[in-house]
């Protein structure tokens, strides 16, 4: 792991912290959640916000959805130490709410200079919020699994949306297709 790369990601989240981002989210969660594994990784996967276990434990995707993650890692031949996680919106919204248009929007400069840090090849998004943060055109049920560039602040990137965990979790057919994107997504990133 570069200690560059984590002291600027330690960096930005004090900064994070000093400019008081969403003040009524922070007032009700435990801690932020910056992003959790290696930052050197070229595949970057983002969620959309910490739920009730991440906001214990001040890392991303450690409840039911991180569990299945792990699963679909496993299933790639990957480990956690070979991707970096975050989410678009750092603190837990009260009782798991979606997080708004206004948190996203806040929060997005950050992630910008978060993804500006670690330079992943790709990106991986999980769930239509996340997605729709970088195409806001998506249409999740058509467009899961297909990578496209995506211009924004400045930046190119190569985006896979794919579904969120949460929402596969229960649903078999869903939980297959996001098992097979994701495992093509994996596939792809290391070609790239
Ligand atoms: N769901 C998300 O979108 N992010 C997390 O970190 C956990 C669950």
């Amino acid at each position: 792991m570069s200690k560059t790369k984590q002291s600027k990601l330690d960096a930005l989240q004090q900064e994070i912290l000093a400019a008081n981002v969403c003040p009524e989210l922070a007032q009700q969660a435990t801690q932020l959640v910056m992003g959790g594994g290696n930052p050197d990784a070229d595949i970057v996967l983002i969620g959309e916000a910490p739920g009730k276990k991440e906001d214990e434990q001040g890392l991303p995707f450690v409840g039911a959805s991180g569990r299945f993650l792990n699963e679909m890692l496993d299933t790639a031949g990957l480990v956690r130490s070979d991707v970096y996680i975050t989410n678009i919106v750092k603190y837990r919204p009260p009782n798991n709410r979606d997080p708004s248009p206004v948190e996203k929007q806040t929060f997005w400069p950050y992630l910008m200079r978060q993804l500006d840090i670690i330079q992943p090849r790709v990106i991986i998004t999980l769930g239509r919020h996340s997605g729709a943060a970088f195409m806001p055109e998506l249409r999740i049920s058509k467009d899961h699994g297909q990578a496209r560039k995506v211009h924004s602040d400045g930046h190119e990137f190569l985006v896979i949306p794919l579904y969120h965990p949460a929402a596969a979790l229960y649903n078999g057919a869903m939980r297959q297709t996001l098992i097979d994107d994701f495992l093509h997504a994996a596939r792809s990133a290391r070609a790239t």
